[in-house]
């Protein structure tokens, strides 16, 4: 890793400030969200698919292409990923082609593939001297974020809407972070998030100023499909979509492990889907202008849908995506409530325990198939299952000792933190 780049103009930018902490979050110029850079080159003279092969097997394998300064496996490594691609012949079937695999990331440690980009946030954090860990969500990112920060011996404060259904607050609070819920929607949420990260740069925002890193975790899943396909690129991959970073580090997983000389030329074509209610990206790749012009912009919408973990109207990383699915050859759809119930049983089948947005995977991929955007005869063909069933057996043990609501305002979270901080000092 060489510092933080520009995704528009390729400006490079150091990765700490004087102080050693991470500074820049935006490009200065075009305000795109940076991300990390590597000497690519420099990869490619050292990296083998032996000398990958035989280390542990999960993220901290692709070492060379992961976002930290040190070049050993971090002490905070959770066990996170190289998950089972599953063959699943039944469902070949179902959607009519030939070779179909599922990338099964509901079995990760807290069960979604948030887990990959949260077990790096940490590892950075810790490398740059960190004690706490934050982040904003709705759900799967919370977990993820308060069991690793937990288990690395960090503070950690998840911010989250205060109308979250009780099972998945009952579920966070089981890893003793503090659980801050904000009077308002995700957007207040996030606004706060980012305001609290301005003024308090000792905290480590997963989603905010450890973006970066957090960001190219996602990237090991599509590492892991090419090494368990043998180090072959699939024909096709379907993503499902909420913020839109995980189908952008798909598509830079597979430009990497060509950059470095592990893969041949990758011709994958990247398909986006989303649920019915709520699909900006999806609709931006499918409409057109009324002069039949192609959308190049994202039209943020009011989710109406009840696939909360992809229910984000306005994705950070739409834009990108959306270059990501058409540069790829792929395409976009969305998944009703019809599609979505007419594929319950169908995952459980193949050993796959996937919360809803599975289904919208299948769902849409059945329509790619249908509309021959998937010929489904070109080769591999690799469904991404983000993220397992949620399930919250001693909810009202953990319900009980909450800390109240707060409004969205910068100086009530400051009297729930500064408490925090006099508790670890006496
Ligand atoms: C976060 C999430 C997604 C969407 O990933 P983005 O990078 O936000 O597009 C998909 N599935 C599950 C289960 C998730 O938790």
């Amino acid at each position: 890793m060489t510092g933080l780049v520009c995704p528009q103009c390729s400006s490079q930018y150091p990765l700490t400030n004087k102080h050693g902490k991470v500074s820049n979050i935006y490009c200065d110029t075009d305000f795109r969200k940076l991300r990390a850079a590597y000497d690519l080159g420099l990869v490619a003279k050292d990296i083998r698919k032996e000398k990958i092969q035989n280390r542990p097997e999960d993220i901290w394998r692709y070492l060379e292409l992961m976002p930290i300064a040190g070049d050993k496996r971090p002490e905070t490594a959770t066990s996170t990923g190289f998950t089972p691609l599953k063959r699943a012949d039944k469902l070949a079937e179902f959607l009519g082609v030939g070779e179909l695999y599922l990338k099964d990331d509901t079995v990760n440690p807290t069960g979604s593939f948030k887990d990959r980009g949260v077990d790096v946030a940490v590892a950075r954090a810790k490398e740059l001297g960190y004690e706490t860990m934050a982040c904003v969500s709705t759900g799967n990112l919370a977990k993820s974020t308060a069991a690793y920060a937990q288990k690395a011996g960090m503070k950690a404060y998840i911010f989250v809407p205060a109308n979250l259904e009780d099972a998945k607050i009952a579920e966070i609070s089981q890893y003793g972070a503090n659980v801050i819920r904000i009077n308002g929607s995700y957007d207040d949420v996030n606004l706060l998030g980012g305001e609290i990260a301005k003024s308090h740069p000792e905290i480590a925002f997963v989603n905010i100023n450890f973006r970066p890193y957090y960001g190219d975790g996602s990237k090991t899943m599509g590492f892991e499909i090419i090494e368990q396909l043998g180090w072959r690129a699939p024909a096709d991959i379907v993503v499902p979509i909420g913020g839109a970073l995980l189908t952008t580090k798909i598509g830079q997983a597979l430009d990497e492990f060509y950059s470095v000389g592990l893969i041949e030329k990758p011709n994958t074509r990247i398909h986006g889907v989303q649920a019915e209610g709520c699909s900006p990206v999806a609709d931006a790749v499918i409409n057109k202008d009324n002069d039949g012009k192609k959308h190049d912009f994202i039209t943020p919408v009011t989710p109406n849908t009840t696939v909360s973990s992809i229910a984000i109207g306005n994705p950070s990383n739409g834009l990108d995506a959306l270059h990501v699915i058409r540069n790829s050859g792929g395409y976009a759809a969305t998944a009703s409530n019809e599609d979505i119930e007419s594929c319950i049983g169908l995952l459980e089948k193949e050993g796959v325990d996937s919360e809803d947005v599975g289904r919208v995977v299948l769902g849409a991929a059945k329509k790619l198939v249908k509309e021959g955007r998937i010929p489904g005869n070109e080769g591999p063909v690799v469904l991404l299952m983000t993220g397992h069933k949620h399930k919250a057996p001693y909810a009202n043990d953990y319900l009980n000792n909450l800390i109240d609501p707060i409004d969205p305002r910068l100086e009530q979270f400051e009297k729930i933190y500064n408490k925090g901080l006099e508790e670890r000092v006496s």
